[in-house]
């Protein structure tokens, strides 16, 4: 019988994970295995952390071995999927890191619009599946994040005016329970898990397939950037906003400020359309009207290039630091703040980035999922990111001060972007839904055994 000790130190850890190998289909890897640097890096090069032990798991019942090893060890749990996450919650220091990334399984149910994925899969990848039956669901804007940490988070996405969030068409999930139980989440079974997960992060359990609805998207799709000189930006950005609104469910849209490659700062817009290709130019017409661009590259596209449009301004490895909130207004007085502060951005590599939740995402009513920021509003981000760690208080100090300034107008957080010191922000951002989500925590995970994230004590 495995898991028969209570063990504390490493070293004993690490003698007890060799009598769990031969139950594994994947592998085990402890500090000094050559893959255990690898598999404990995530995107944000900032995060160092060394867990005990790294279970790569190749299918649920190694999750759930995992799960259980860590509970009879008292071992701190984390998990990973994508690796995006900013604050780096997929990695552990001293515990257990399970990483599902090796979990690829993708099943396309072409004829009845859904698709079936396990909880390693990232968004380029279910993508690309998809999109050879010219379908799609709404997944994040960088094509190497997870689908796991993304959909239990909200999911926001060019998709979302049409469809709605990524958690919007999530159909059902294969869960593993804190106690090691493999669950089913529907509507019909679990329910109060199903709602919890669809928003609530990865507080009650590790999500081993995510079974989506599918729409029929492209392959080609309408948008692409334009850019403006910084000179431009309060008159662009004032159009922008005043203009952006009272569109159809089909234009999703980004803005911000961004430095091109050849170091030139700029603000832009990222326009989007999704309806038939033969309306597209008036559709985006009027958005695309302002002023005169350094450059329009708005035209068709396949869907996979646009769904990895930001992948190169936002490579894994850099150092980085976020501050991020919900905007439901865009007033002159901020977009002052804004340019101001932009202008003094130590690192060319920060964007800041304006992306507009509205449509379906924003019509599901508060109750029906754990994600609760339901109405047209833009989701802001002050995305720090540079390349020396002597340089790390000067952009975090900038990024902390401007956020400063822009807080006040804030009206709430998406859990997916909150950082490593914003903990009292956590519960704004499950709102209203804040107190359900403690007592389903209490009922699937009473212990807080899933505590490494942005966390739902239980009540
Ligand atoms: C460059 C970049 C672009 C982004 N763009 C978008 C965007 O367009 N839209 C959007 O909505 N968000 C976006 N995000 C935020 C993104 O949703 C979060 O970073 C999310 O956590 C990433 O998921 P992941 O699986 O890659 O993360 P990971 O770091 O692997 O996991 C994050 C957390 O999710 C939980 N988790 C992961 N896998 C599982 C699982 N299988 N079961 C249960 N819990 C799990 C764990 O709590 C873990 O700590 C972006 C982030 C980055 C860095």
């Amino acid at each position: 019988m495995i898991f028969e000790n209570s063990l504390t130190t490493i070293a004993s850890i690490e003698v007890a994970a060799e009598e769990l190998q031969p139950f594994l289909a994947g592998k085990i890897f402890i500090k000094g295995d050559a893959q255990y640097d690898l598999a404990r890096s995530v995107w944000n090069g900032m995060i160092d952390k060394k867990p005990a032990i790294i279970v790569e798991c190749r299918n649920s019942n190694d999750v759930i071995l995992a799960v259980k090893f860590a509970g009879k060890h008292n071992l701190i749990v984390s998990v990973k999927c994508g690796g995006h996450n900013v604050a780096g919650n997929a990695v552990c220091n001293d515990g257990l890191m399970i990483d599902l990334s090796l979990m690829k399984e993708i099943e396309v149910d072409a004829e009845n619009k859904k698709v079936r994925a396990q909880g390693g899969v990232l968004w380029q990848e279910l993508d690309k599946a998809t999109q050879v039956h010219a379908l799609a669901t709404t997944g994040g804007t960088v094509s190497d994040t997870g689908i796991a940490g993304l959909t239990l988070g909200g999911g926001m996405g060019y998709l979302m005016g049409k469809h709605g969030l990524s958690c919007d068409n999530l159909v059902s999930a294969e869960i593993v329970t804190a106690s090691g139980e493999l669950l089913k989440a529907d509507k019909d079974n679990n329910a109060d898990l199903f709602w919890a997960i669809r928003g609530g992060g990865g507080n009650f359990g590790i999500v081993t397939l995510f079974e989506f609805n599918l729409h029929p998207v492209g392959p080609t799709i309408f948008g692409g950037l334009i850019l403006y000189p910084m000179d431009q930006a309060k008159e662009m950005l004032q159009f922008y906003r005043d203009n952006v609104r009272d569109t159809s469910d089909e234009i999703i849209s980004y803005a911000g400020f961004l430095v091109t490659p050849d170091g030139l700062p700029v603000t832009f817009i990222l326009p989007t359309w999704l309806g038939p290709l033969e309306q597209a130019e008036k559709e985006l017409g009027k958005l695309r009207s302002f002023g005169t661009p350094i450059v329009d590259l708005v035209a068709e596209t396949p869907y996979t290039q646009l769904q990895s449009l930001f992948d190169s301004a936002t490579p894994t490895g850099m150092r980085r630091y976020w501050k991020s909130g919900y905007f439901t207004e865009i007033s002159d007085e901020l977009l002052d703040i804004f340019i101001r502060n932009v202008a003094t951005r130590p690192s060319p590599y920060s964007p800041v980035l304006f992306f507009h939740i509205r449509g379906a995402a924003a019509r599901v009513p508060l109750e029906e999922t754990a994600f609760v920021h339901r109405c047209d509003q833009w989701d802001i981000d002050i995305i720090s990111q540079w390349t020396e760690a002597e340089d790390d208080e000067l952009n975090i100090g900038w990024t902390r001060s401007f956020w400063k300034e822009i807080e006040p107008f804030s009206k709430g957080v998406y859990v997916n972007h909150l950082d490593s010191d914003d903990n009292e922000r956590v519960k704004n951002a499950y709102g209203v839904n804040y107190e359900k989500l403690r007592q389903i925590k209490r009922k699937y995970d009473p212990s807080n055994f899933f505590r490494l994230n942005n966390n739902i004590l239980p009540s």
